[in-house]
């Protein structure tokens, strides 16, 4: 679950060195032309799980300490309203159903209509076209609310799901696989700068459920 910047799964390489562990994660799409990489993205093992490490304790104890806090960010960014406009939006979503359900039957009346020459022709076409472009109108609405809904509900049910992981975990004293697999989508490791003693590198922590924070 490991990737470079460029999307590439990093290649796990076990390597023993005197009496030092350099296990350590790298991409191969950097040696050959037309590759995307400009680097290896060489990272060890151990500084990756340190890192890893640090992000969770982090989170973890942030979490302990305010909760709200970190609901509120989720929510706000997954853009999930209040029941209260959640429920505006469903009167929205069923009102325009039922007007577009109206358009049918007077569309269909019109019709009848023309067919019994009850309606000049010209009055008719103006008739239908104005009702048809209306119900164009509402039936757009009404994917768009029914889009919104829908997308609010699964970002709840998955904020909902991710808390719920989180809050099973109120020490952290070691990075398992299990946790990690439990918490963590991907990580995305970008191409380091600087040398030596400067070396810096970035890394994407994307949780499960809700993407990176
Ligand atoms: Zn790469």
């Amino acid at each position: 679950m490991d990737f470079c910047e460029n999307g590439h799964k990093l290649s796990f390489c076990p390597q023993q060195k005197d009496n030092t562990n350099l296990d350590h994660y790298k991409c191969y799409h950097y040696r050959r032309a037309g590759d995307t990489c400009s680097g290896s993205h060489y990272l060890r093992k151990e500084i990756l799980e340190e890192l890893v490490f640090g992000d969770l304790q982090q989170l973890i104890s942030s979490i302990q300490f305010n909760e709200e806090e970190l609901l509120t960010k989720l929510k706000s960014r997954f853009d999930i309203r209040e029941s209260k406009k959640q429920d505006s939006l469903r009167k929205h979503l069923n009102k325009a159903k039922k007007r577009s359900l109206e358009l049918d039957t007077i569309i269909q009346r019109l019709y009848e209509k023309q067919l019994l020459s009850e309606i000049s022709d010209e009055r008719f076409r103006k008739l239908v076209d104005s009702y048809e472009s209306e119900q164009a109108e509402l039936n757009q609405q009404i994917q768009k609310f029914q889009e919104v809904l829908i997308s609010q509900t699964e970002s709840a049910k998955n904020i909902d799901k991710f808390m719920r992981t989180i809050r099973q975990h109120t020490k952290l004293e070691n990075l398992t696989t299990q946790l990690v697999n439990e918490l963590i989508d991907k990580i995305v490791i970008h191409q380091p700068t600087g040398r030596d003693k400067n070396r810096q590198v970035t890394i994407e922590l994307h949780y499960q459920f809700i993407g990176e924070l």
